[in-house]
This record gives C-alpha cells, structure tokens and sequence, in this order.
C-alpha cells in the first residue's frame, strides 16, 4: 500500500465523511488486506471513486519460494521498482515466524553475512516492511494452515538505520485497526546502533530488542563487525543500559559462534562480564556458512562448553540450530542467491 494511504482521517474529516468510513476503510487494507478500492463492498460508490482519485496502492509481489527439507521457506519479494528483497517463513513446533527485511541490502558490511556482500540499494518503506508480514501470515494460513505466531525482523538490513519507517510498520502491525499482533511477539534484531536503541526505547513500542553482538571484546568485534569501530562496546553497553531502566525488558544477546574467532572460554567471560549492567537472554547461534567469507562453525563440543560456562553464572542460555540453510533461508545467508538484481 502507498504511504499516501497512512492516515485517512484527515482526509474523511475533510471531506466531510463520517468518522466510521476511515475505521471501514482501515479495515479492509490492513485487516482484511484489501488492494483495491473496488473490493471494499461496504464502502459507497461514490466515496470508493473518490479514494481512487486521491489515493494508489503500491503491492509487494511475492517472485519466487524456495521450500526447504524442514519445511521453513523463503520468499523475493519484488517491489514496485523492481528491487528485490527477501523473508522467510518459518515453522517450528507450534510457532510460526515471520522474519522479514527493513532495507534492500545492507550498508554495515558485517564480515560474515552474505546481505554486507550485496552491498546497500536503499531502505524500505513502512509499507513495504508491513506488507511482508502481510503476505507471509497468508501464505502460513494457505500452506500450513496455521496463523503467524512471531515477528522478527533479522532479514536484510540494518533495521536501527531505517527505524522511522520500522516503527511505523510495528505500530501498524499492533494496532487494533491493523493486524492487531501482540507486541511482545515482535523482536528487532539489531548490530548494536546505540543512537537507535535509545530512539527506539523512547518510541514505547514494546517489542523485544536483540543485539547480535557475537563478540565482547572490541578489538575482535572490529574484525567481525566492521561497524563496531563507529558504534563501540562502551557505547552499545550505555545504550542498552538506558534501554533496560526506560523499557524494563530483558535484552536478547545473538552471538554467532565462530570456529576459532570468538568460540573460547575467554570469550565467555567476556561476554558475561558485557551482561553485567542490564538482565539477558543469549541464544548461541550455530553458523550457517557463506562462501567467500572464511568463516567456519564452531563444534558441538565448544559450542556446548560456552553454554555450561554460562550457566554456571546463573545466565540464561539457548543454543540456536540452524532452519533453511539448504536453500540460503538461514540467519546472515539472505542474499539474494541466483537473483538479477
Ligand atoms: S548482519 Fe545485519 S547489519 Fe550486518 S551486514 Fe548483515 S544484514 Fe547488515
């Protein structure tokens, strides 16, 4: 849908319509996800000619899935100017998640992910961050018969570097007259853009932060997230220390582990001593290789050894495995694999 089409009731006021009519019309592109006026059966004529004169759509098109062996698939979108982004559904259990992209590429060129190989096109329109949500939660219904359960957005992006257009699609996915999703079901997951996690705390949308972090010592961090010479620990640390005092949620702590960079004891440590100012979770996130990257996945075995150093501080930890890494679905894989872009 057109950003043009983001807040109706100025123009119902103005055209003298009734209050109700903009609740109707709301309802029929976020709800019930209408994409033209003609299909809004309850609405006049007259008024539908109208909307049509002063307002356009703008649809995502869904070009190609993938299904992986695990059943998770993932999704190009196409947008109205042909660029092409991707999401991934993801069955697990009884959940069912959506992670969905903020911008076309990535300016951070983080050394493992393949999304920094591509480069950056530019960043998505709220709409178009909805309509992914909006579109996956139909073909979940369609193939699984089964509503999302889960929001995150861990797709292509830095979502912290396009957060005014991300938090507008939150608040449209929360709404009551949009899809009405449960905040608490929406996790943002971010490299750690300290200016951006307080805007978001201050924007009280709800939602879980995660910060893929995948290193606490800053030297090693620069190595692997070339971003973090800019954005440094001690910044991350009193930003998210000001998130927890304003918000009162717990912190999500991603840490790819890698084979030999940052998978040892002492890496651990330095973890548990970065967690130290604000409560956490950390989920340990087993590596999905991308070529031309050089990097390996840790082994079960130091993976496991990480996680008992941890639970040994009393800290909350989860090893991660991997969803769709046959078919490049996987966290850090979006790349746009065999795609003309
Ligand atoms: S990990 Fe995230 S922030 Fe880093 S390059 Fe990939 S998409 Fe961008």
């Amino acid at each position: 849908m057109s950003q043009k089409l983001a807040d109706f009731h100025d123009f119902f006021s103005q055209h003298k319509e009734p209050a109700f009519r903009s609740k109707q019309v709301c309802e029929w592109i976020w709800k019930k996800h209408a994409r033209s006026f003609r299909a809004m059966s309850n609405i006049p004529s007259s008024l539908r000619s109208l909307l049509d004169a002063h307002f356009y759509f703008e649809p995502l098109r869904i070009e190609q899935l993938d299904a992986s062996t695990d059943l998770t698939t993932k999704v190009v979108f196409l947008a109205q100017d042909d660029q092409r982004f991707e999401g991934v559904l993801i069955p697990a259990g009884n959940r069912v998640t959506a992670c969905i992209s903020s911008q076309v590429g990535c300016p951070l060129g983080c050394k493992f992910c393949a999304t920094g190989l591509l480069g950056f096109r530019r960043n998505l329109m709220s709409h178009e961050i909805y309509d992914q949500v909006i579109l996956l939660d139909r073909m979940a219904q369609e193939q699984l018969k089964k509503k999302l359960s889960n929001i995150v957005i861990m797709g292509m992006g830095e979502p912290l570097l396009n957060d005014e257009e991300v938090i507008k699609a939150i608040r449209k996915w929360c709404d009551p007259e949009g899809a009405a999703i449960s905040p608490q079901r929406i996790t943002l997951s971010t490299v750690g853009i300290p200016e951006g996690i307080r805007r978001l705390a201050s924007a009280h949308v709800k939602i879980q932060l995660a910060v893929s972090l995948h290193s606490a010592s800053q030297h090693k961090r620069e190595t692997i997230i070339p971003a973090a010479k800019k954005f440094t620990l001690l910044a991350l640390s009193e930003a998210l220390e000001a998130y927890y005092r304003l918000t009162r949620q717990r912190i999500v702590v991603e840490y790819l582990m890698l084979k030999d960079v940052n998978d040892s004891i002492q890496d651990a440590r330095e973890l548990a001593a970065f967690c130290k100012r604000f409560p956490v979770k950390i989920n340990l996130i087993e590596y999905n290789r991308v070529d031309k990257t050089g990097f390996e996945r840790s082994s079960d075995e130091k993976m496991e050894a990480f996680a008992a150093f941890l639970k040994r501080l009393n800290m909350v930890v989860n090893i991660r495995k991997s969803r769709g890494e046959d078919i490049a679905a996987a966290c850090g894989q979006l790349a746009l694999r065999n795609k003309k872009t």
